[in-house]
This record gives structure tokens, C-alpha cells and sequence, in this order.
């Protein structure tokens, strides 16, 4: 279990000051031009030593990503993009961080710009997140107003502005490359890749998009070492990591654990178990809305919680946004919600994303009701293989994967339903 004095989010829960001398007497802004001064390569290879893998979901390691960057500027400048789109069903850790410790984010973004060649960063918040643009916004005009943020900023020698940008509420526009479209004032369509944007980003200029967990959890690695951050966790899944649990549990919460802990021990130490009992698990979402769920029992007994474990059961930890379902639950129809989201969130630019999500999210509402045939399951099955890796972003993939998920675990539930159906049907007709 992670202990108190090894956690980075000193105010996850708001019960102390949210403001620069809040967060300075808990230690964030402490050296950070000392950090700076110790230059970008040692900062880069800090990072990289300390496995710190991406936290937007795709677990990429960050900082090969920021070595990406180009050493030397062509005349371009670079940027630095932080990923605030939180938009994922069940998906709910940032805002933490925003609305209660955003001074860990833009301590973060000084030194992470610093380490790329950045004289500016933009953080894109999601339309719906008001009140967390309000208080990152003070937050961000608070550090300007001590010379933590413009030239030299924080007596590090590096200029520096940080610009917050409020979306409109498209999911699309978490994805990476549709950011960057949103931000430069067009419609948020995914960019299809190459260039990518280490190479070709906002304005064609050299760019790197981090979520906002990878940047906030920058300061503190580089102030205790990568050595630190790399010692919780499994090798490969170092670090501590928040997640947000939701669903039915006792005390759905955000907290911040070691990776890699045992799913049962997260849920029995911080969420008062599930609700009505660990018999009453039926199904676990581990990573946030897109990835496969899995049956309660596997959950229950075996599961780890970090990158590897779950992709080797093919689902993944995502953003580690863990949706628990009890017995109570329609799974199928819990599913079929998830393909109505994707369906309306498509951005309609690729054909087999346009078409799936609604061919996809029709026949989960006759699976829903029990009105299909049994082959249409495995049509359902050959249909997301189609979408699957084959679409411009990953959009396409995450309308496919939970139902996947279902198939190739509640298959028989569904088949059940088929076969009750079609019985009532006859019995109704007689
Ligand atoms: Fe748009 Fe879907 Fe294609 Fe992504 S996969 S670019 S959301 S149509």
C-alpha cells in the first residue's frame, strides 16, 4: 500500500488550500529552477528512468516521447499540449487534480516545456469542466502574478506562457491530433499520421500533447528521482497512478495507489468493497469506458492493476478508470449504452467508424432485447474485427473492443436472451 509520505497529489480530496502558498507548503515550487538548471538532457533521462508511462490511456513511455522533440530548432518553435479533455466515460482523475492541486500541473508544464524546447503550452479542459477552468485559470494567474509563469519564469532563465484553452464538449477532441485541429480553430477531426506531431503539430510546428496526470506527476519525480518513482510497481509498470473507481462499490472514489496493486485490495482498502459482497461482482470495466471488460470472478482472484497484466487478459488499464458492475446489471445493455456514446461521438471522417458505430450499435439494441438471430453474434464479432485497426484514430477501435469484451465473455447471456425471446415469441403466438 502507498504510503502517505510517497504520494505526489498531496490535496486529491480539497482539504487543504488549493492556492501557491497551499501548495507551496506542500512542497510543490521547491527548486524548480534548480531542476531547470540541471538541463534537458538530465531531465529527459530522469523521466526515462523513471518508467513513468503516459496516463492518457495509451501507457506510452513519456519521455521517450518528449526526446522525440527536435534537439535544435529549425526556426519553428515547439509546444507543449496538455491533454484536459477528460472525456472518457467513468473517466474522472484529472479533475482532481485540476480543481484541487493545479499548481503540481503547472510547476509540471514549466519544467516538461523546458524539456522540450517550449516557450508555450496550452492546456485544452473539456467544454463541461467550468468550475476546474475557473480554478486552474486563478491558479495559472496566481503563478504569473509571483513570476513562476512569463520571462524567466521562476528565476530559471526560461521564458515561459502557459494559455488555457476551454473546448466545447466533443469527445473527439481528446484524441491527440483533433486537439491540435481544435486549438488552431477548425473542426476537431483527427489528423491521419504521419507527420506526427513531435514532427509536424499545432500550427506545423513541433509538438508533444501529455495528459495532465504525465505532466502533474513531473515536478516530484524530478525532486525525489526517477529511482523513486520507479521503485512501486511491477518493472515496465512503474509508478504510482491514480484511479477512479465508480460504479458499485460501496465508496466509489479517486485515489492515488501503487501500480500493479491487486484489484481486490484496491477495492477492499479504499472503496469498503462491492456492493452486496465480492459474490455480487458480475463485471469489472478496468480502464475506462473503451477497453474490454472483464468477468468478476478473473477480477476477484488474479487481477493485477497495470498495463501488462490487463492487456495479457486483452482488455487494458487505460486511464484506470474502473467502472464496477454488481448482478444488478443488464451487462448487454450496459454495452449497447457504450455503442450509442461512440456512435454519437464519431467524428464521421472515416468510413468504417461512420457506418460501424451505428451498424455496430443496432444490433447491440436487438441483442438488448433478445430480437436476433445467434449468428448474428458472430456477424456483430467479424464487423468490429472490420472497424478494428482499420480507422484513422482510435475511435474506431474503442467502439469495437467492449463489445468484443462481451462476446467473449457473456456470450451465452446473450445467446440466453436470444433463445428466451424467441420461446416468449412462440408461447405469445400459440
Ligand atoms: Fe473520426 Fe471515427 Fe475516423 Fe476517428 S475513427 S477519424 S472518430 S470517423
Amino acid at each position: 500500500m502507498l504510503k502517505d509520505q510517497d504520494r505526489i497529489f498531496t490535496n486529491l480530496y480539497g482539504m487543504h488550500e488549493r492556492s501557491l502558498a497551499g501548495a507551496r507548503a506542500r512542497g510543490h515550487w521547491d527548486g524548480t529552477a534548480a531542476i531547470i538548471g540541471k538541463g534537458r538532457d538530465w531531465i529527459i533521462d530522469e523521466m526515462k528512468a523513471s518508467g513513468l508511462r503516459g496516463r492518457g490511456g495509451a501507457g506510452f513511455p513519456t519521455g521517450l516521447k518528449w526526446s522525440f522533440m527536435p534537439k535544435e530548432s529549425d526556426g519553428r518553435p515547439a509546444y507543449l499540449v496538455i491533454n484536459a479533455d477528460e472525456s472518457e466515460p467513468g473517466t474522472c482523475k484529472d479533475r482532481e487534480i485540476m480543481r484541487h492541486d493545479p499548481h503540481t500541473l503547472i510547476e509540471g508544464a514549466l519544467i516538461a516545456s523546458f524539456a522540450m524546447g517550449a516557450h508555450a503550452a496550452y492546456i485544452y479542459i473539456r467544454g463541461e469542466y467550468v468550475r476546474e477552468r475557473e480554478a486552474l485559470q486563478a491558479a495559472i494567474d496566481e503563478a504569473y502574478d509571483a513570476g513562476l509563469l512569463g520571462r524567466n519564469a521562476a528565476k530559471s532563465g526560461w521564458d515561459f506562457d502557459l494559455y488555457l484553452t476551454h473546448g466545447a464538449g466533443a469527445y473527439i477532441c481528446g484524441e491527440e491530433t483533433a486537439m491540435l485541429e481544435s486549438l488552431e480553430g477548425k473542426k476537431g477531426m483527427p489528423r491521419m499520421k504521419p507527420p506526427f506531431p513531435a514532427g509536424a503539430g499545432l500550427y506545423g510546428c513541433p509538438t508533444t500533447v501529455n495528459n495532465v496526470e504525465s505532466i502533474a506527476v513531473v515536478p516530484t519525480i524530478l525532486r525525489r528521482g526517477g529511482d523513486w518513482f520507479a521503485s512501486f510497481g511491477r518493472p515496465n509498470n512503474a509508478g504510482t497512478k491514480l484511479f477512479a473507481i465508480s460504479g458499485h462499490v460501496n465508496n466509489p472514489c479517486v485515489v492515488e495507489e501503487e501500480m500493479s496493486i491487486p484489484f481486490k485490495e484496491l477495492i477492499d482498502r479504499h472503496c469498503g468493497g462491492i456492493r452486496g459482497g465480492w459474490d455480487n461482482l458480475k463485471a469489472v470495466i478496468p480502464g475506462g469506458s473503451s477497453v474490454p471488460l472483464l468477468p468478476g470472478k478473473i477480477m476477484e482472484e488474479d487481477a493485477i492493476m497495470d498495463f501488462d497484466w490487463l492487456r495479457e487478459q486483452r482488455s487494458g488499464l487505460g486511464t484506470a478508470a474502473v467502472i464496477v458492475m454488481d448482478k444488478s446489471v443488464d451487462v448487454i445493455a450496459a454495452i449497447w449504452r457504450l455503442s450509442k456514446f461512440y456512435k454519437h461521438e464519431s467524428c464521421g471522417q472515416c468510413t468504417p467508424c461512420r457506418e460501424g458505430t451505428g451498424w455496430m450499435m443496432r444490433v447491440m439494441e436487438r441483442l438488448v432485447t433478445g430480437d436476433a438471430e445467434i449468428e448474428e453474434i458472430d456477424m456483430l464479432w467479424d464487423v468490429t474485427r472490420q472497424v478494428e485497426g482499420h480507422t484513422i484514430c482510435a475511435l474506431g477501435d474503442a467502439a469495437a473492443w467492449p463489445i468484443q469484451g462481451l462476446i467473449r465473455h457473456f456470450r451465452d447471456e446473450i445467446e440466453e436472451r436470444i433463445r428466451a425471446r424467441k420461446a416468449g415469441s412462440r408461447v405469445a403466438a400459440q
